[in-house]
C-alpha cells in the first residue's frame, strides 16, 4: 500500500474514534487529496490531523474539525450550500462531494485564486467562488440549505441567518478569535427562532469584516 494512502486510512481512524462516524463525510475526506491544499513546506504533515498554515496569515483547518463540521451539517445532494472563507479551498472540495452546489466567499483574493485553480485540477465543477466579506453572505444566490463558517464570528451574522432556510442548519465558531479557543455551534433555523446545539471548542482565525488591500 502506498505509503500516502496508509497515511489516509490512519487518519480516518483517528476521525472515527474521535466521533465522526457519517459514512459520506469520511469518504468525502478519504476522496479529497489534502497534500494539494498545503503549502509545500507542510508536505509530510498534510495526513496529520493537525491545521496548517496557508497564505496570507491564514490557515487549512484541522481535518477532526472538517470532519466534524461537515458531519454537523448534514448535507444532502439536492442542497445548496454556502461557505465562508474558502481558504485553501480544502472544506469547499470536501463538501461539493456531498452537495448540489457549493457557494464559497473568501475575502482574499490570492487564496480564491488558488483555490479555483485546485478546483480545476481536480474536475470539481459544482463549485462558484468569489472574493468578498462573506459576512454578508452571498444575497444573489440565497436561500441555501446549509451554511458553513470557517472562521471566528464574534456574533452570530444576522445576514447570514437571513440568507438561511427555515428548517437549514448553519455550523458556525463563535467567540474571540484572540481566545485560546472557540465555541462551535450548530444553529437549526426554525419557525420560531434558532435552536443552538454546542459541538465543542475550536479554534479558528478570527472573521474579519471588510476587504484586506491584497
Ligand atoms: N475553509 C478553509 C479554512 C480557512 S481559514 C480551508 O479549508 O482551508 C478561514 C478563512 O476565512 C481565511 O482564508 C480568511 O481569509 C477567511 N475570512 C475571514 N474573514 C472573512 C470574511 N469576512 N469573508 C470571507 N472570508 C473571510
Amino acid at each position: 500500500m502506498a505509503a500516502a494512502e496508509a497515511r489516509i486510512i490512519r487518519l480516518l481512524m483517528e476521525l472515527r474514534r474521535n466521533g465522526v462516524t457519517d459514512t459520506p463525510t469520511l469518504a468525502a475526506i478519504e476522496r479529497t487529496p489534502r497534500e494539494l491544499f498545503v503549502a509545500p513546506p507542510f508536505l509530510d504533515q498534510a495526513y496529520e490531523n493537525t491545521a496548517l498554515p496557508i497564505a496570507c496569515g491564514q490557515t487549512v483547518s484541522q481535518p477532526l474539525v472538517v470532519g466534524v463540521m461537515t458531519q454537523a451539517l448534514e448535507v444532502t445532494d439536492r442542497m445548496k450550500v454556502l461557505e465562508i472563507g474558502t481558504g485553501s479551498g480544502y472544506q469547499a472540495a470536501v463538501l461539493a462531494q456531498l452537495c448540489r452546489r457549493l457557494y464559497t466567499v473568501e475575502r482574499h483574493k490570492p487564496l480564491l485564486k488558488q483555490a479555483e485553480e485546485r478546483f480545476k485540477h481536480l474536475r470539481i465543477h459544482n463549485i462558484t467562488a468569489k472574493v468578498g466579506d462573506g459576512s454578508r453572505g452571498w444575497p444573489e444566490q440565497a436561500p441555501f440549505e446549509r451554511i458553513m463558517v470557517t472562521a471566528a464570528a464574534h456574533d452570530i451574522p444576522p445576514k447570514l441567518v437571513d440568507q438561511l432556510k427555515v428548517g437549514g442548519i448553519m455550523v458556525l465558531p463563535l467567540g474571540d478569535a484572540h481566545a485560546l479557543e472557540q465555541d462551535l455551534l450548530k444553529i437549526t433555523k426554525t419557525e420560531n427562532g434558532l435552536h443552538i446545539d454546542h459541538l465543542g471548542p475550536v479554534r479558528f482565525v478570527p472573521l474579519v469584516e471588510g476587504m484586506p488591500e491584497d
